[in-house]
């Protein structure tokens, strides 16, 4: 959007010109533009980016463009391209199908850039920064904190001391490519270049404003890609080195880098350990980059990871003041909205009016809004104050073992792993191999125990990716052995013992002969010991009998030398009732998601629930009297009501029968469903409630306005516990 803006700014001095506008990507970016052309347009200047193959030939088509520009291509690629290549071949087709009288306009510093020279009919010009070769070039590049100087070589002509306020080096490929657009409609350099000098940054693009205390604060939370990321990174880099100057990076979520998401940001905190020095990220993605950060061996009082803008302030202020001497890039996706940072942060704020996605937040807010019709919201700052509320429960001491298993009931596992492991848990619990390998594939490097049976099959990839099984018998702890020595590896293992659960593990009365025939195993490494409460959110008589046959294991066991690293009993109940059952780990689940066991065993207010689930309405009409809902008419209407339809049901893990969920929230009041549950569809009753329209946001678990509908009020009606209701809401349904 600079280069459009750039290339607006010098053919405007000859033409009327129309230039690319609005929020939407792709190619609807075109007709939401061209909407605005009118006859006295001579050109337009517009924006062709491509979300998925077969994107750009449409957008050639229907434009059939005289001039060409790519200036680099984007590191990352949205997931529905396969990779980096188709990617680069589809930006390329623009190139080869420009008309011969075109011009196409070519950064010569990237080399599949310029190799689109190749396959172009135009006359092609190039534009590079320093060096050697291209057809326009900036040299003696200053980097400022206000703006960017350079001198300009295109053939003989030397146009030397120009400088544009555009912040960082990267800005001048905008520059020289509109120099060169202007050179081809027959515009002088110099004429081009003054009116470059006039072109203050854009919103949210490397804008520098008057931050707190008198810092400054530079704004780039329009959008954020690794690549301009690390090119603000440079510029944060070259203006603060060798000075007093503190360089502050606050980094939000880069979005829709698809399978680049682990590496882009890994990429981006690597470069930001080499010299910021304060690096604050907020959320999971950005997360990633604070993690490469500390493996950098960044200090960690350097390195803050949270996952909410309310944190991200809290730790700037909690850091140090900001003053005079700090400069402070601000810089994420869209949906990071990390633009509101930038708005605590202004001096003035009156500025708030040069933020990005300021005029336009409903329609940000719309653009952001899911496409599909009903999903789950995890509120990962909630996950991670639960998090910390439990290690401020135990005692930093205690090993948090953060249970994981079924998709982090219901929470998405690779999210919620990552958040709990930053937030002070370092180990974690699935319940299958598969889900392991999910936080394994996910790049996720903490211990991981299995606390379900895991087939032998599965030996040879437990050993390779280093998890942790569960043993309490004894001829499949020989099959494991001897397929963790077939696999060349150790076996890490914990031992189960059933202490009156009646479930998965060893008979205590059998433990003390099971450890003296697992001493033969050579492969199987004990790393553990632990048992499971069936009664702790009850009965705590039952609970503490556990608890001392447990202790009657154990004890002996460690008597004759074994030297358990963790020794674990208590699940979230008992973590809250049982304090003596915490041995050196606690098992925790339910707790970290914010929910309590059971009236009995209640977790304290710090603790909230995680997750929202929603739909929107489908249909709003007026049923007359006596007017049948639903499969089976097992409602009719009494009088005339107004009715509306929801896209969810069964399919979706909304229980239908024997008893169904009784009401939804819409606009913070409670609408009553009425008839059966279809597969994909439910009706509400909303004669109660005013101006209900289609496409309104509906929430069937969590909280709207005042009102809420917890998972315990759903597991009451069902006849169930929480764990069930968090547990059935079907994967298919996304989380985000
Ligand atoms: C599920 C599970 C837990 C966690 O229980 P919560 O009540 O959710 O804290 C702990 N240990 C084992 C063995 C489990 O299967």
């Amino acid at each position: 959007s600079i280069t459009v803006e750039a290339i607006n700014h010098v053919l405007a001095t000859q033409y009327p010109t129309l230039q690319s506008s609005g929020h939407l990507d792709g190619r609807l970016k075109l007709p939401q533009t061209l909407a605005k052309l009118t006859p006295e347009h001579r050109m337009a200047i517009l924006e062709f980016n491509t979300t998925q193959p077969g994107e750009m030939q449409a957008m050639i088509d229907a434009i059939q463009p005289q001039v060409g520009v790519v200036t680099n291509l984007r590191l990352a690629y949205t997931d529905r391209f396969e990779n980096p290549d188709q990617f680069a071949k589809e930006t390329a087709l623009m190139i080869e199908k420009l008309p011969p009288d075109g011009l196409a306009v070519l950064s010569y510093d990237d080399d599949q850039v310029r190799e689109m020279a190749i396959r172009a009919a135009a006359r092609v010009l190039t534009v590079g920064l320093e060096g050697f070769g291209a057809d326009l070039i900036a040299y003696n590049i200053v980097v400022g904190t206000t703006r960017t100087g350079f001198d300009l070589r295109y053939g003989d002509e030397r146009f030397v001391g120009r400088w544009t306020p555009l912040l960082g080096k990267h800005r001048l490929y905008s520059i020289l490519t509109a120099v060169a657009v202007g050179v081809h409609y027959e515009i002088a350099p110099t004429e081009a270049l003054r009116a470059l000098t006039e072109m203050q940054p854009l919103p949210g693009r490397m804008n520098p404003l008057n931050g707190n205390g008198g810092s400054l604060l530079i704004d780039d939370s329009f959008s954020a890609d690794p690549q301009s990321t690390l090119a603000a990174l440079e510029w944060l880099q070259a203006v603060t080195e060798g000075s007093q100057q503190r360089a502050i990076f606050v980094l939000g979520n880069m979005d829709n880098l698809g399978g680049f998401t682990q590496r882009g940001h890994r990429m981006v905190g690597q470069r930001a350990s080499e010299f910021v020095d304060m690096f604050i990220t907020e959320g999971t993605d950005a997360a990633l980059a604070g993690r490469a950060a500390l493996d950098q061996d960044m200090e960690p009082r350097k390195v803050a990871i949270t996952y909410s803008i309310q944190d991200v302030l809290n730790q700037l202020q909690a850091t140090s003041k900001i003053t005079s001497d700090d400069i402070i890039l601000v810089k994420g996706g869209p949906s990071a909205r990390m633009e509101l940072v930038s708005q605590a942060l202004l001096a003035d704020p009156a500025d708030e009016r040069q933020l990005p996605r300021n005029a336009q937040l409903t329609e940000a807010s719309s653009f952001l809004r899911p496409t599909h019709p009903s999903w789950v919201e995890i509120d990962l700052a909630a996950l991670a104050r639960n998090v910390r509320a439990i290690k401020d429960l135990t005692g930093p001491e205690i090993t948090l073992i953060a249970v994981v298993k079924a998709d982090a009931y219901g929470h998405g596992a690779v999210a919620v792993a990552r958040t709990a492991l930053l937030n002070g848990a370092a180990y974690l619990a699935v319940s299958s191999i598969n889900e392991a390998l999910e936080l394994r594939e996910a790049g996720i490097e903490a211990p991981i125990l299995i606390v379900n049976y895991v087939p032998v099959q599965a030996m040879r990839q437990v050993v390779r990716q280093n998890l942790t099984v569960t043993l309490y018998d004894l001829e499949l702890a020989r099959a494991y052995n001897r397929a963790a020595r077939e696999a060349g590896g150790v076996l890490k293992s914990h031992v189960k013992i059933d202490t009156g659960m009646g479930r998965l593990g060893v008979m205590a009365g059998e433990a003390v002969a099971f450890f003296r025939h697992l001493l033969n195993l050579n492969n199987i490494e004990i790393e553990g010991i632990y048992t499971h409460f069936s009664t702790a959110d009850d009965d705590l008589d039952h609970a503490n009998e556990q608890l001392r046959v447990f202790k009657s294991v154990v004890t002996p066991l460690r008597a004759s030398g074994y030297n358990f690293k963790y020794i674990h009993a208590a699940n979230t109940a008992a973590m809250l009732t049982l304090p003596a059952s915490h041995f050196n780990a606690v098992r925790v689940g339910l707790g970290m998601y914010g929910l309590s066991p059971s009236a009995k065993a209640r977790l304290p207010e710090a603790f909230t629930p995680a997750l929202t689930w929603k739909t929107m309405i489908a249909q709003v009409k007026t049923l007359p009297p006596g007017h049948p809902v639903g499969y089976g008419n097992t409602y009719r209407t009494a009088t005339q009501e107004r009715i509306a339809v929801l896209p969810v049901g069964y399919a979706n893990g909304f229980r239908r029968s024997p008893h169904h969920w009784g009401k939804v929230l819409v606009q913070g009041e409670f609408a009553p469903i009425i008839g059966r549950i279809s597969m994909e569809k439910l009706v509400i009753n909303v004669s109660q409630i005013p101006e209900v329209a289609i496409g309104d946001e509906v929430v069937l678990l969590g909280r709207q306005g005042n009102a809420r509908i917890t998972a315990d009020d759903i597991a009451d009606r069902l006849g169930t516990i929480s764990y069930e209701v968090l547990t059935t809401i079907l994967p298919r349904v996304p989380r985000r």
